[in-house]
């Protein structure tokens, strides 16, 4: 399994392509801008993407969505709870002053429990609410263990603000409790923004997560 990270877009939103070996299919997760270099890795892989998804809808996860689409045909899937968020995408899109971003053919097709499959990628969706309603995680079982796609939910030593259109505090904080830090301690996860983290790392550490409640 290759799982290639990078950050990509206005706030550097980390992108992940995640690609089997063998057939060359390929996962998208969070193309959030900068379409060429996104091509360019894409090129550079030899991969074929069959699945665009989105751990939510905030412009900088989006902002390649619509000319990857264009540029492979994939099906490109969000949380239907986010959808309002992403009918916004001229407001949020003025909100970080970047030229409205253009919109894909996407489809609420992530719902908890779901895998997203190309080829031996095989992709777990979970329902994380909070970060915004339609908040979900990916997990992704490698040779080296667990990686999880955390999005804006969970950070190194830090959560996801949940101070924008349709955020809360109180719903974050089960999600990662429920969700999250059920997965072995061992599970790397790689953030929305910023380093790599582990599960055993954020439960031992992240100050948000001491309180119990
Ligand atoms: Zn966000
Ligand atoms: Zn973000």
């Amino acid at each position: 399994m290759i799982v290639e990270t990078f950050p990509a877009g206005p706030l550097g939103c980390n992108c992940s392509i995640l690609v089997d070996p063998a057939t060359k299919s390929a996962i998208v997760v969070d193309p959030g801008g900068d379409f060429e270099a996104i091509r360019a890795r894409i090129e550079a892989l030899g991969a074929t993407v069959k699945a665009i998804v989105h751990t939510h809808t905030h412009v900088d996860h989006v902002g390649a969505t619509a000319p990857l689409q264009a540029l492979t045909g994939a099906v490109a899937s969000i949380h239907e709870a986010d959808r309002f968020l992403y009918e916004l995408l001229p407001v949020q899109s003025a909100m970080i002053g970047v030229p409205t971003v253009a919109k894909a053919d996407v489809e609420g097709d992530l719902v908890d429990g779901r895998a997203v499959v190309a080829g031996a990628v095989e992709l777990g969706v979970l329902h994380t609410p909070g970060h915004t309603p339609g908040s979900v995680c990916f997990t992704l079982q490698t040779e080296s263990g667990l990686v999880v796609f955390a999005g804006d939910t969970l950070f190194q030593r830090s959560i996801g603000r949940t101070d924008l259109w349709g955020g809360d505090g109180d719903a974050i904080l089960r999600s990662i409790r429920h969700k999250l830090l059920t997965l072995d301690d061992a599970a790397r996860v790689v953030t929305g923004h910023g380093p790599s983290t582990t599960i055993g790392a954020e439960r031992r550490t992240n100050p948000f997560l001491r309180a119990p409640r």
